[in-house]
């Protein structure tokens, strides 16, 4: 499924550059033979990256969103999590990587709720159990099981806690943190996901990474403190409704600015350490920023204070346990066993998609 401009472009780059080296096509200067050699080079370049940064808040923007979330923390869980905050932060985007693994794991970062009528949040059942009996199992993992996978994972934390197993509580909380920020971005409460339906390709990618890449060193990122949430599943489906009502918005800004701005400036290639990347120009960029009037801020700071929330909730209805142990040498082999099987597994997946590719 296409999440972000940049599997688009490359998608479509591939199949025009197909066209121009098929023996079909007319090439009339040996020279621009040297720039098909180059610009395929690069693009065998683009390949290689471009599948790390395909999906969700983005890499960054995953990886900031659990790093501040730990500084909203009571004191006395604060000082676990910040023992641990590389890992909490670097860990952010396993459940991305994972995607490329399981098969299961890619309806868990969104609902398309709309797929569900005129009125899904009164019509869809809060309860999964409700929910699976009114659309079947199959239904509801087609369009996606954001919220019901966050409450999932809220209980498995507070089973790590109770258990003082720390590999299991940082792994949790590294997920839990990187679901409830895919529920807070309205293009994954829907269908048209990717502005496929609207002619938008790519504003998946426009709004939740490059923007978030190009401004989030200006946003307000205090949030103040963590609070108790006595019912995860229902704050969940409200961070999902707040999502969804602000897609609107995220997709007639653009159309609007589409409309008006010339097309031969919405893009432009950047430098990408070695790769040259085309994305949407700094002009476009800076203009469907103000257009949104703070959202991408909004939701990133919703997103941070929800995470801080879930954690020190699911540390209560654990009971408060004392986590002052440091690390055993067996935890650091668990992670370290984790980390290697995850990275493994997301290498032989991304090859065999690129040889599909091509
Ligand atoms: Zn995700």
């Amino acid at each position: 499924m296409p999440f972000s401009f940049l599997e688009d472009w490359l998608s479509k780059t591939q199949k025009g550059f197909n066209l121009l080296v098929s023996p079909r096509s007319f090439r009339p200067f040996s020279y621009f033979r040297s720039v098909q050699k180059v610009l395929k080079i690069a693009i065998v370049l683009l390949l290689v990256v471009a599948p790390l940064n395909l999906y969700c808040w983005g890499f960054f923007g995953h990886k900031s969103i659990n790093r501040l979330a730990v500084f909203t923390l009571p004191t006395e869980i604060m000082a676990f999590y910040k023992q641990h905050l590389e890992y909490i932060s670097e860990h952010a985007v396993d459940a991305d990587m994972r995607r490329y693994a399981l098969k299961e794991e890619a309806p868990r970062h969104y609902i398309d709720i709309d797929h569900y009528g005129e009125q899904p949040f009164d019509d869809v059942p809060k309860q999964w159990f409700d929910a699976v009996d009114k659309y079947t199992e199959d239904t509801l993992q087609a369009y996606g099981i954001v919220p019901w996978h966050v409450e999932r994972m809220y209980k498995r934390l507070v089973d790590a806690f109770k258990k003082r197993d720390i590999p299991y509580i940082l792994k949790t909380s590294a997920d839990l943190g990187h679901y409830i920020a895919d529920a807070h971005v309205p293009l994954h409460t829907t269908e048209n996901y990717n502005g496929q339906m609207t002619n938008q390709h790519g504003i998946h990618g426009f709004w939740e990474s490059r923007l978030p890449e190009l401004y989030s060193e200006d946003y307000d990122f205090f949030v103040g403190r963590a609070k108790y949430v006595s019912d995860p599943l229902a704050a969940i489906w409200h961070a999902v409704e707040v999502s969804n009502n602000a897609v609107d918005s995220v997709l007639d800004f653009e159309r609007q600015l589409n409309e008006s701005f010339p097309s031969d400036r919405k893009y432009a290639f950047e430098e990408r350490g070695r790769s040259t990347i085309k994305a949407y120009s700094r002009d476009y960029s800076a203009e469907y920023h103000l257009m949104l009037d703070h959202m991408v801020e909004r939701r990133m700071r919703a997103s941070i204070i929800t995470i801080g929330s879930f954690w020190f909730s699911a540390w209560v209805d654990a009971g408060k346990p004392d986590l002052s142990k440091p690390l055993s040498e067996e935890d650091e082999r668990i992670l370290e066993e984790e980390r290697k099987q995850l990275e493994a597994d997301y290498q032989a997946r991304s090859v065999k998609s690129r040889e599909h590719d091509e």
